[in-house]
């Protein structure tokens, strides 16, 4: 493509003129680049703390990382934790949020919160949408009530729940999608960040001190990623995700457009991939200098009987752990593990005990949080090929017993 604007080779000049404000939100620091591979660590400077990158962040979607408690979380060395706009829109709904001192308040947690725009979960689960200029219009999957959103209304919900980070409104395209619509997709992700970013300064001048992130898409198009990084870039927000990947693609597209994509981010600015929490996932993410990543992967599979060791994955349902007396893992420092046998856990889980899940989702965000401290003390002693080399064949070499449940 040939340019006519002269900042980028877009074919209009979409730059902005910089906004003094905007640029004063610098939150990010990077403390240290791997000499082996793009990694980094670095710190978020964030309304509720600092938090040490690269940071996995655990889903919270109603306000709640499902059956454990904010003050657990923050025993294991969570500060950021990630909650779903669209849930807590539909129900209890911002005004109620607002008034309980926003998500801290009404929580109980006392770290960062991240929110997501709400668009990913109404491409998903609402019953009905429409996709206009204005926003997106849809019927909600609880009561079928009808709703619109628009870029500037996700801000304002988003800063009733006085979020440490919101994410402008975006448009994902499914994996498979044209050329022609994915275009369409990125040029409206692009106008919907420009009113999103407005609509967020206009809060931020009234005292509001989150962040506000723009989200690159562009779907599995080189091209049109190239074009949605220049103009998410030129709006000059704090911070960068990157989005419309692990949507169902091969891991060998995964790979690809992450390195592809991140290869051409800022460095200055904190880099988010959205919804990966797969170790394999985020080592590739990592290694090419992504700093966040949320999932509910750990907390999801956990319930459902999945947990992580540092000799790979076990499926505790398996007749093999009826006796096993051993802890999950014995190299494992959390209280689960010092006090539970695989046995017993595996007689919980066998009769749907509330106490299993309560047990499993510890162990498997203990051992999360342990995997971060390994990644970033990696990093910072320059052997972050070497680490994610070991780790990738371990847990590779582990994930066909994954498969021979019985
Ligand atoms: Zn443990």
């Amino acid at each position: 493509m040939s340019g006519s604007c002269p900042h980028t080779s877009l074919p209009i000049c979409h730059f902005l003129d910089y906004d003094a404000r905007a640029m004063q939100h610098r939150i990010f620091t990077e403390t240290h680049a791997d000499t082996t591979s793009r990694a980094r660590t670095g710190i978020l400077h964030l309304p509720h703390g600092t938090v040490e990158t690269p940071v996995f962040m655990p889903v919270g979607t109603n306000a709640t990382v499902k059956a454990i408690e904010p003050r657990d979380l923050e025993g294991m060395g969570y500060d950021i934790i990630l909650a779903n706009t669209y849930h807590l829109y539909l129900r209890p709904g911002p005004d109620i949020i607002r008034q309980a001192g926003g998500l801290h308040g009404f929580s109980g947690w006392k770290g960062n919160f991240l929110t997501d725009s709400g668009g990913f979960q109404v491409f998903s689960l609402a019953q009905f949408r429409k996709i206009l200029d204005e926003g997106v219009r849809f019927k909600s999957h609880i009561d079928g009530s009808s709703h619109l959103l628009t870029p500037e209304h996700v801000v304002d919900i988003q800063t009733a729940f006085n979020s440490d980070i919101q994410m402008a409104l975006d448009i994902c395209p499914p994996w498979g999608e044209s050329e022609k619509r994915a275009y369409r997709a990125t040029m409206l992700t692009f106008e919907w960040a420009k009113r999103a970013r407005a609509r967020w300064l206009e809060k931020r001048e009234q005292g509001y001190l989150g962040n506000l992130f723009g989200i690159i898409q562009g779907n599995f198009y080189h091209e049109l990623r190239k074009i949605s990084v220049e103009q998410i870039v030129s709006l000059d927000l704090p911070g960068l995700a990157i989005g419309g990947l692990s949507i169902g693609e091969p891991a060998e597209a995964y790979k690809e457009f992450l390195a592809y994509t991140a290869a051409m981010l800022p460095a200055e600015k904190p880099r988010y991939v959205m919804g990966i929490g797969t170790p394999d996932y985020i080592i590739e993410a990592v290694r090419n200098g992504i700093d966040m990543f949320d999932c509910v992967y750990p907390t999801r599979t956990a319930r459902n009987g999945l947990l992580f060791t540092s000799e790979g994955q076990i499926v505790i349902k398996k007749a093999q752990f009826r006796t096993d007396f051993r802890p999950i893992d014995a190299k494992c420092s959390c209280s689960v593990c010092s006090t539970y046998s695989r046995a017993y856990l595996h007689h919980l889980f066998r009769n749907n005990e509330i106490l299993y899940a309560m047990l499993a989702t510890r162990h498997n965000l203990h051992f999360m949080a342990d995997f971060m401290r390994q990644v970033r003390e990696a990093i910072r002693q320059d052997r972050f090929a070497s680490f994610a080399k070991d780790w990738l064949s371990l847990y590779e070499g582990n994930a066909s017993e994954e498969t021979g449940e019985n």
